[in-house]
């Protein structure tokens, strides 16, 4: 299934229309936190996985969304306000948060995401 559209709403939350017509809302938080690219999941390489040092400094640009691209059909590249943007996210990997996200949230999904705004 492919996204019919996507938009931030307020700042914080990604909204993906699906063909189906189904919204799914994902925090951007959350989203970058698990951005997929090699310089903030660590590569592996040879079975050994080399992780980059946390990063000590958090700053709200971390968070915002400056510009999001479809790559290809079958992802979304996002530019953060910060200037990072070598995260690419498939659908797949899209459905995958939106999962993780309501496993962390419990079941409670609109409630949790009004508590942030
Ligand atoms: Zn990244």
């Amino acid at each position: 299934m492919n996204p019919k559209s996507i938009n931030v709403k307020v700042k914080k939350i990604l909204s993906v229309i699906w063909e189906d017509d189904s919204e799914s809302k994902l925090q951007l938080k959350y989203m970058r936190d698990q951005c997929p690219c090699a310089t903030c999941k660590g590569e592996t390489v040879l079975l050994k996985t080399y992780r980059p040092p946390a990063k000590t400094i958090i700053t709200p640009e971390m968070y915002q969304v400056k510009n999001i691209e479809t790559v290809g059909g079958y992802a979304i590249q996002i530019t953060w306000a910060d200037g990072h943007n070598t995260g690419i996210y498939s659908w797949e990997y899209l459905l995958e948060l939106i999962e993780g996200q309501s496993a962390n949230n419990g079941e409670g999904k609109e409630q949790s995401y009004n508590d942030l705004l």
